[in-house]
């Protein structure tokens, strides 16, 4: 059994609006944004990234905005509902403040005895915030959201699948111990994590394949400590028999990607060496960073994307 994973480091979304998407998750939801950057695979699109001050493993939402691309449909085989933390009691000032913004989908509710603000962004993708208590994670109140009621970090995700076995399997395979179930929900919370730790299955037989696009979950990242755990992460992973990529280098982590059984894209992410290996912490995602290899086409990609609010 693997040892070495922390928890999520970061979950990556599709969106169709960059602007729009900025601005709900900067202003409305009160994140920082920690990096503006592009796809390293396609740099006409922006790679923008929402965290605590720092960027923090497990904090982390990240978005490629594909100008104009289509909506996903919901189903199964993907992460269904990001979830955040955020302090108790603070659930009466985001649904104020959700429905002052015109937030959509609104739901209260209670399960596995946390209070919980269910909402859909921009492009439909649904989010929760849940009541935890006793987070000590410090939220980034930069954006003017006070410290008692701001987002904390994710709590974890939940994803929907046919048949929950096989991802449980290699949950419990990576650290993760199996919790209650609530009806057709089974939590599964990795001991000692990095704060975002716990992943909800929900196993839906009958409910069609989600289709990807803008809204969707692209991949989920977990967190590991640095490159030589990730090294033995990748090794346990293929000694299982998983097809695992080779190690990626993302600027700001290393990555290692691997197809699940429901299928969910699962990444392994390193906690090395962070946001603010070409910024000071201070001014985190003001300007267009860009890999080595994109710089001499600064001028082209930068007049190619939209400009964003600060
Ligand atoms: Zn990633």
């Amino acid at each position: 059994m693997i040892k070495d994973i922390k928890g999520l480091h970061h979950i990556t979304s599709m969106a169709s609006n960059a602007r729009r998407n900025n601005t709900f998750f900067t202003d409305t939801l009160g994140l920082r944004r920690v990096k503006k950057t592009v796809n390293f695979d396609d740099p006409n699109v922006y790679h923008l990234y929402y965290g605590d001050e720092a960027g923090t493993p497990g904090t982390v939402m990240t978005y490629f905005p594909f100008a104009d691309v289509m909506r996903g449909r919901p189903g199964i085989g993907e992460v269904s509902e990001t979830q955040f933390a955020v302090p108790k009691g603070s659930l009466s000032f985001w649904h104020e403040r959700l429905t002052a913004q015109g937030v959509s989908n609104l739901q209260i509710g209670t399960a596995f005895g946390a209070d919980r603000l269910h909402f859909s962004g921009p492009d439909g993708e649904r989010f929760a915030l849940i009541e935890a208590d006793g987070d000590a994670r410090k939220a980034w109140t930069g954006a003017g959201i006070a410290d008692g009621v701001a987002i904390q970090g994710f709590s974890g995700a939940k994803f929907r699948l046919h048949d929950t076995a096989a991802t449980a399997e290699l949950l419990e395979f990576m650290g993760y111990q199996r919790a209650e179930t609530e009806g057709d929900v089974t939590r599964f919370v990795i001991p000692g994590g990095n704060g975002a730790d716990v992943i909800d299955l929900e196993a839906l037989p009958k409910t069609p394949f989600a289709r990807q696009g803008a809204g969707s979950v692209h991949h989920i990242a977990f967190a590991v400590e640095n490159r030589a755990k990730q090294l033995d992460v990748r090794k346990a992973l293929m000694d299982t028999g998983y097809q695992v990529t080779p190690v990626i280098d993302r600027d700001y982590f290393w990555a290692i990607y691997f197809r699940t059984p429901g299928g969910v894209l699962f990444e392994i992410a390193t906690n090395e060496p962070g946001f603010d290996r070409d910024e000071d912490t201070a001014h985190l995602g003001e300007i267009l960073k860009l890999p080595a290899r994109f710089e001499p086409y600064r001028a082209q990609i930068e007049a190619g994307l939209t400009p964003l609010a600060a």
